[in-house]
């Protein structure tokens, strides 16, 4: 029996929504949500987000901790100027709620914990925000852990949580946050494994068998993680789907998502695109010294169903596909987010 009451509910477990909040909150805009992504929303069927708070180190505008205040700000700000469209949820319930009234569910999660610095008190100070879920690393290397690079050599410098990392952890799992290892490296995202009790997800990542960026997750992780109950979202974005131009086709990403099935069950994949092209118009990357487009596969949520076709086509099931559009991350959402 279902806690909802529509027949299928789609989670996006990554997306730089609250970024882009803020990005447009200084040109003095507000009502962003309503009028920049909710048609599209509503046009996919998706039901909740998980907005990441991504904090850019080179922003001239703030340090990281004021952009992370702000980012949240901006999101308080959203729901007080367009009221009953959306919620930012902070339980399973509140979810269902939500979801049930029609409206869109957003959660909120770290992407690198630098707004935290040094100070684990301040994780209690950002989970009474609003702040349930805790990605530790970007691309780079902070006061807790090494960030995954997106190139394929071991460029990261290898190491693991720091003791203070590990702090992190262990309080946000006490507080009842989602941990999230996507970006981290692999040494670090098997030291968070070894310290949680109860599943561990990735919101947004894809199999390095297929593309061997460090940015993905080799078939051990994969399956390490399945072993928790996790979730691994897959990942749309060209450059992790992968870089020559077959590989960033909607094919190549169900290839993704077959991979990941066959490792550790269709029950711990689920689906986190982050849509880059709002935030990052015409964007590259270099890559093993070439530079590469950065685009999104699925170019929006309304075109959801190419994706289910193709799904539908290699033989998934309705109830597969159930699982990997939500109901897999919702089950996770039950258990960590009391
Ligand atoms: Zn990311």
């Amino acid at each position: 029996m279902s806690d909802f009451n529509i027949p299928r509910i789609i989670v996006d477990s990554h997306l730089d929504m609250c970024m882009y909040l803020r990005q447009e909150h200084q040109n003095g805009r507000n009502g962003v949500i309503k009028s920049d992504y909710l048609e599209d929303i509503k046009a996919g069927g998706v039901n909740v987000i998980v907005s990441a708070i991504y904090t850019d180190a080179t922003d001239i505008n703030g340090g990281w901790l004021q952009q992370a205040c702000e980012q949240i700000a901006a999101l308080y700000a959203e729901q007080e100027a367009t009221p009953g469209l959306f919620r930012l949820c902070t339980s399973y319930d509140e979810i269902v709620a939500t979801v049930n009234a029609g409206e869109l569910a957003i959660l909120l999660s770290f992407e690198g914990c630098e707004p935290l610095g040094n100070n684990p008190e301040l994780l209690p100070l950002f989970h009474r925000l609003g702040v349930r879920g805790l990605g530790l690393a970007h691309a780079r290397r902070n006061l807790a852990c090494d960030g995954a690079r997106y190139t394929s050599g071991k460029y990261d410098m290898g190491g693991g949580l720091t003791a203070l990392g590990a702090e992190f952890v262990t309080t946000a799992q006490r507080l009842g946050m989602l941990l999230d290892v996507s970006h981290l490296n692999d040494a670090g995202t098997a030291d968070v494994l070894e310290l949680a009790t109860g599943p561990v997800i990735a919101s947004h990542s894809n199999c390095r068998a297929l593309n061997p960026t460090q940015r993905n997750l080799p078939d051990s992780l994969i399956k390490a993680i399945g072993d928790t109950g996790g979730v691994i979202g897959i990942n749309g974005c060209s450059i992790i789907c992968g870089v020559q131009p077959h590989e960033t086709t909607l094919s190549y990403l169900v290839d993704h998502i077959d991979h990941m099935v066959e490792v550790t069950g269709w029950q711990h994949v689920g689906l986190g695109f982050d849509l880059a092209e709002r935030i990052m118009p015409g964007a590259s990357i270099t890559v093993n010294g070439t530079s590469v487009p950065v685009f999104d596969i699925v170019k929006n949520y309304a075109a959801l169903p190419q994706l289910t076709a193709e799904l539908q086509k290699r033989g998934y099931t309705e109830e597969m596909i159930d699982g990997i559009y939500g109901k897999n991350f919702l089950r996770v959402y039950k258990e960590i987010l009391k």
